[in-house]
């Protein structure tokens, strides 16, 4: 992660490449931002720095063996602490630390839920117990291996309960030596004022739309007027950004795999049908299931535009041009039918229905619908 790959944040980027270059990192620091704001990359780009063996004009180059530990999160004396959902084989960050490597390499712009999707762990509680406590204090414990001193992060340490924050407490007041101790926190309200007395504040602030929008263009390939749309959906959050975008594409894809479907029931030709339901096949259940109820909502949709609201029908651009032309073959005679079919396929791909047999009757049925008049 290089300070290069951060979206914004030249204030706070700037301030930390001139601690290290001035070699003047104090031996806390708090990295305040919401969600999406790029503090925890930031983080990452930051202990790059501060290992980095050949630094080319006082800044990480990215490429020797210690920058390339930092960015695999695998750096010897680089120490992850995160929220965890505590269980009888879980007990530190340490038991899931490849875990949360993963979905960092995956996504640095990564927020709690992301992690928790990644753990399997939707439904837990996030934290970070007392045992966590215990053990920064064993690892600090240890000699640093390879640069002079040993870096703790510890990500959404708002998520500490009080006797993990007041054993951190404890740590920060009587600091070891040659440790740098950066939280990276998404709610500094929520810690003790007597943490936040001990540490300096690097605030991350809330990204612009034209930061957001170019960080996309740039790192995502999308075309200027989609990551204009989107920036303004995702209000300063680049992770929110990257969700709408996936969605976005997604609803594209569907959009497409639909077109086809109703062009096919509409007018039947048996080869091209073999041929959509193999694709369909191909994409797997829960895909299916998606595509179902993308088609129960443009049905909805179509129904709202020719006979209820039209300010209410949510789809919009590429797929609000589709509706236009697709309404009219949705009347009264054939809606609930349709729905009936689609929530019936639903059903039985759920219950682990042939899908080659089900979406071959399905787009027979939606023939037969569709061409009531
Ligand atoms: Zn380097």
């Amino acid at each position: 992660m290089l300070y290069q790959q951060i979206i914004g944040q030249k204030e706070a980027l700037g301030r930390l490449q001139r601690m290290v270059q001035e070699k003047r990192v104090p031996h806390a620091l708090l990295f305040s931002g919401r969600e999406g704001s790029g503090n925890l990359p930031a983080a990452i780009a930051f202990a790059q720095h501060l290992y980095c063996i050949r630094p080319q004009d006082g800044l990480p180059c990215g490429t020797c063996a210690s920058c390339n530990k930092v960015a695999k999160l695998i750096h010897p004396d680089l120490h992850l602490v995160f929220p965890i959902a505590k269980s009888k084989d879980v007990k530190t960050s340490n038991d899931v630390v490849k875990e949360f490597r993963e979905a960092f390499l995956q996504q640095p712009y990564l927020n709690l839920n992301d992690w928790f999707n990644e753990l399997n762990a939707e439904n837990k509680q996030p934290l970070i117990p007392v045992e966590e406590a215990a053990d920064i204090l064993r690892k600090l414990s240890y000699t640093s291996y390879e640069g002079s001193y040993k870096t703790m992060i510890i990500w959404q340490p708002e998520k500490m309960n009080v006797e993990a924050a007041n054993k951190l407490l404890k740590i920060l007041e009587e600091p070891p030596d040659e440790t740098i101790f950066i939280l990276v926190s998404n709610h500094p309200d929520q810690l003790l004022a007597t943490i936040i007395s001990r540490v300096q504040t690097i605030p991350f602030y809330q990204l612009s739309e034209t930061e957001i929008a170019e960080g996309l263009i740039g790192k995502y390939n999308v075309t200027p007027e989609t990551a204009k749309q989107t920036a303004i959906l995702a209000e300063g959050d680049f992770r929110e950004a990257l969700g709408i975008l996936t969605q976005h594409e997604e609803s594209v894809s569907f959009l497409n795999h639909f077109q086809q479907f109703m062009r096919l029931a509409l007018k039947f030709d048996a080869t091209k049908a073999l041929s959509w339901i193999d694709e369909n096949a191909a994409t797997g259940r829960e895909k299916q299931k998606q595509f179902l109820q993308y088609g129960l909502a443009v049905f909805r949709d179509a129904l709202m535009y020719n006979f209820g609201d039209r300010d209410l029908v949510r789809l919009n651009g590429q797929e609000r041009q589709f509706l236009e032309k697709f309404a009219p073959f949705i009347n009264q005679k054939n809606y609930e039918r349709l729905i009936e079919e689609f929530n019936s396929n639903y059903y039985y791909i759920e219950r682990n229905a042939n899908p080659k047999i089900l979406f071959m009757d399905l787009i027979l049925k939606t023939n037969e619908l569709i061409n009531l008049k």
